[in-house]
């Protein structure tokens, strides 16, 4: 059972550009339910929905000693309509983030796996077309210290995902689109949007 999943803001330069906002100086954790993480094929919007923008991220799972072995792609999904009210009125994310099936997963493999992790692209189309492609070098905040953050200020538990913020390209998904996450040759995993 995956009971949290930690997740960080802005920790791409040109993302936080593209969104206008300031560059955090430390690490900016909000929280997606854990119950919300999916492996399915399928991306099934709520009907309360207006604007779900995509946002690939690299997700970390911590095992039970609270180490990060495995890593996969993750879909930070967000309602950005009910995000960009929530900032204006200075309000919680959480009905913008949260929400059911908000966060659907590739499978998850040893991070050993991916040759020089760090260095590999990943990237994700929707129909075809490439949105945003990435590499974790580029994050603001690189994950050893996004990881020390966590367990020093969040209670961390065994199968917890980390998801650790998403490049620049992010936008909306509509109902029968084809998503598809790629990093390097290890991952792929496509989603119908429902
Ligand atoms: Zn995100």
């Amino acid at each position: 059972m995956i009971r949290n999943i930690w997740a960080v803001g802005r920790n791409y330069l040109n993302h936080a550009k593209e969104m206008k906002a300031a560059v955090p100086s430390q690490p900016l954790f909000f929280l997606k339910a854990g119950s919300g993480a999916t492996f399915s094929n399928e991306i099934i919007l709520p009907p309360w929905i207006q604007e779900v923008h995509h946002e690939i991220e690299i997700a970390f799972q911590f095992d039970k000693s609270l180490q990060l072995q495995n890593c996969g792609l993750a879909l930070d999904l967000t309602e950005r309509n009910i995000q960009s009210l929530a900032k204006a009125k200075g309000e919680p994310w959480t009905l913008a983030k949260s929400f059911i099936a908000s966060c659907p997963l590739t499978r998850f493999i040893s991070c050993s796996e991916i040759p020089n992790w760090v260095e590999m692209e990943f990237s994700l189309s929707v129909n075809g077309t490439i949105r945003q492609t990435g590499k974790a070098k580029e994050m603001i905040f690189p994950i050893e210290t996004l990881t020390e953050f966590a367990k020093t200020h969040f209670p961390v538990c065994p199968n917890d995902l980390l998801l650790t913020g998403t490049p620049e390209g992010v936008g909306p998904i509509r109902r029968g689109d084809l998503v598809e996450a790629r990093w390097g040759q290890m991952l792929q995993h496509q989603w119908l949007v429902k």
